[in-house]
């Protein structure tokens, strides 16, 4: 558990997912501003009336008052700041919120640690989806920034190989390597991934703009077949490279 100066303390959290815990209590995951992820127990909450159980759905986002318990957190009051109900409503929109949340999920562990910028990151994306944003674009934003957050920005203007400045031509994306193989380079390398001049031009423009000016960006179906692919392989390749790592499974057992 996380050392906190204080019994008794509020967080802003999102819930990322919850599970049955004894006979009346939720075990709740939550991505908080103040602690990173952090687990806590939600008394009671699958009664019938329990106050607190429509505040502790998974993509709420709560204020939360915590107590120090035995062993873990207890929670002794909730408040809903935004419950995004229109990602409840609507099955494409609970589906991708989902997936925003099992990535933080999958990529974070119980650290103690504060991190605003990435929780202002979630939140912004849940808001983003609720109010009927174009969705491939909420989500490869929110993917190019969790990947910075994470340690894991792909170099996108240099050749990851030879370092040499990436011309406008279609190139190759290494995973391994974690970024964009000139032609010349890729001739002589395995496991590389096609990218077009214009998917990373998108990529590009989303690593380097505010949500803003990357929310301007019309790119054609293909273009956006081409980068969703290429992010969930990288992330594919990221998670079981980290599960693979003993650094992290010590983190993950912390
Ligand atoms: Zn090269």
């Amino acid at each position: 558990m996380p050392e906190t100066k204080f019994r008794s303390f509020r967080v802003d959290a999102v819930v990322l997912r919850h599970s049955d815990y004894g006979e009346a209590d939720r075990l709740l995951t939550l991505y908080t501003r103040q602690l990173g992820k952090a687990r806590a127990i939600a008394k009671g909450a699958r009664k019938i009336a329990s106050r607190k159980a429509g505040h502790i759905e998974p993509f709420t986002h709560v204020r939360l008052q915590l107590a120090k318990g035995r062993d873990m957190f207890v929670v002794t009051q909730a408040d809903t700041v935004d419950a995004y109900l229109s990602l409840r409503e609507d099955l494409i929109l609970t589906s991708h919120a989902s997936y925003v949340l099992e990535l933080l999920d999958r990529f974070s562990y119980e650290d103690g640690t504060e991190n605003s910028a990435l929780f202002r990151l979630l939140t912004d994306t849940l808001s983003r989806l609720a109010s009927n944003s174009d969705i491939w674009l909420v989500v490869r934003y929110y993917e190019m920034r969790l990947l910075d957050h994470l340690g894991f920005r792909p170099q996108l203007f240099e050749c990851a190989n030879c370092g040499r400045q990436i011309r406008p031509e279609d190139q190759f994306f290494s995973f391994s390597a974690g970024g964009v193989i000139c032609p010349r380079c890729a001739q002589g390398l395995k496991h590389l991934h096609n990218v077009s001049v214009e998917t990373l031009k998108y990529l590009r423009h989303f690593q380097r703009s505010s949500y803003a000016d990357a929310s301007r960006a019309r790119p054609t179906p293909e273009v956006q077949g081409e980068a969703e692919s290429l992010m969930q392989g990288y992330f594919t390749y990221l998670l079981e490279r980290e599960l693979n790592t003993p650094g992290f499974l010590k983190k993950i057992r912390e």
